[in-house]
């Protein structure tokens, strides 16, 4: 039988209360479905500080390199405010990212029908979206040098960042876009500033030039990334594959999730480059939520988040895509029942706790599998 390792780190505040509600899928699946995943469990963010004094331990790190895939819960919280800066929770994320080389930041966009009244915009604009941001991660603006405030000593400083790009890093991230486009709708629109920017300039040429050498079955279209926004919100379903850089993805990834409701709601996966001799990618799943300390251990964290990356992991990572579909369909279902978590009830729902979303997506899960 296969096996498929996954490391499991839930992380801080409401963390371990989503990451239970995975467990439960995964137990279910090993019971019923024969699926293999073994897990281990490690420490990340504050959890980690309070137990080793850093973000994550060299121990726990290995694990990652090792798993055949991480599924991260959140970390953070107001308990670790004043850690030293090396140690802050946010620091064993960024270590996960840097050390297992998670280039390819996935963000979907998928309204589901129970949940369209609760965009920002209209449901006709909203109903059906399915939309997929693929971000770059590790470059551009956030990581290039010079980076730093230099004293002018007329009383001014200045204030530097570096946007750089080389030609690999528009490569690959392009060529991630389209291998995924090839599985949805074929379409991919990249985003830059060729405009102003010299590093739009080269995106542009890197991702023409690899599209008309390797992808030229799938459609592509360029935007500059202002305009990518305005329509963004004008008119979402336009939009199959977007790719763009990491300063833009940030924001654009942020304006696309909202176009869905709910923070509670949204999953995310992070991959690495394909390894020469298996061909398996590094990949980490994580929501796209925080650590909400506000309501941690008090059962109303939304789990769905958390589970929806799950589902990624089986697509992206074990190419267990009936399975994906399922968890995906057994979401739908729930919500279409209406029971809801607190984050996203409405007048005529019934308000279900972290454990009994958890428990009710098994169930329909169940229902749904052969
Ligand atoms: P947050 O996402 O934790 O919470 C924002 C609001 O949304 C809160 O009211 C919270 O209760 C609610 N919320 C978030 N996820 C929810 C869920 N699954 N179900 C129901 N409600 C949910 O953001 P924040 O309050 O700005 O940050 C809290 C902590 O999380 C901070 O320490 C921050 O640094 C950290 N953080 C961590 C990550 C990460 O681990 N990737 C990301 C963002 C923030």
């Amino acid at each position: 039988m296969t096996t498929r390792s996954l490391l499991l780190l839930p992380g801080d505040g409401i963390g371990p209360d989503i990451m239970a509600e995975v467990q439960k899928l995964i137990d279910w699946m090993n019971t019923n479905l024969d699926a293999g995943f073994t897990t281990e469990e490690g420490l990340v963010g504050g959890s980690a500080y309070d137990a080793h004094g850093v973000a994550i331990s060299d121990e726990d790190m290995a694990k990652a390199m090792a798993a055949d895939a991480v599924l991260f819960g959140a970390v953070g919280g107001p308990k670790w405010d004043d850690v030293p800066y090396e140690a802050r929770p946010e620091a064993g994320l960024l270590r996960l990212r840097k050390d297992m080389e998670l280039f390819a930041n996935l963000r979907p966009a998928i309204c589901y029908p129970a949940l369209s009244d609760s965009s920002s915009l209209r449901k006709h604009l909203i109903e059906g979206l399915d939309i997929l941001i693929v971000r770059e991660l590790t470059g551009g603006v956030y990581f290039g040098e010079p980076k730093e405030i230099t004293d002018l000593g007329n009383g001014q400083k200045r204030a530097v960042d570096t946007q750089v790009y080389d030609t690999f890093e528009i490569e690959r991230i392009a060529g991630v876009a389209f291998e995924l486009a090839r599985t949805r709708d074929n379409r991919v629109c990249s985003m830059e500033k060729r405009n102003v920017m010299k590093s739009g300039v080269l995106w542009n040429e890197v991702v023409t030039e690899i599209h008309g050498r390797k992808y030229s079955d799938v459609k592509l279209d360029h935007m500059l990334a202002d305009a990518g926004g305005m329509q963004l919100v004008r008119e979402p379903k336009q939009f199959d594959v977007i790719v763009t850089d990491n300063l833009f993805g940030d924001m654009l990834s942020d304006v696309a999730a909202m176009l869905t409701g709910s923070l509670g709601m949204l999953p995310s996966a992070s991959l690495g480059a394909p390894d020469a001799a298996t061909g398996k990618r590094k990949a980490l799943y994580e929501p796209v939520h925080g650590s909400a300390p506000d309501i941690a251990g008090e059962g109303k964290a939304n789990p769905i988040a958390m589970i929806a990356s799950f589902a990624m992991c089986l697509r992206y990572s074990f190419n267990m895509i009936d399975e994906a579909d399922r968890i995906e369909k057994a979401i739908s279902n729930v919500l279409e029942s209406g029971k809801r978590t607190a984050d996203i009830m409405a007048d005529d729902s019934t308000q279900i706790s972290t454990g009994q979303m958890g428990d009710a997506i098994v169930i329909q899960m169940a229902a749904l599998s052969p």
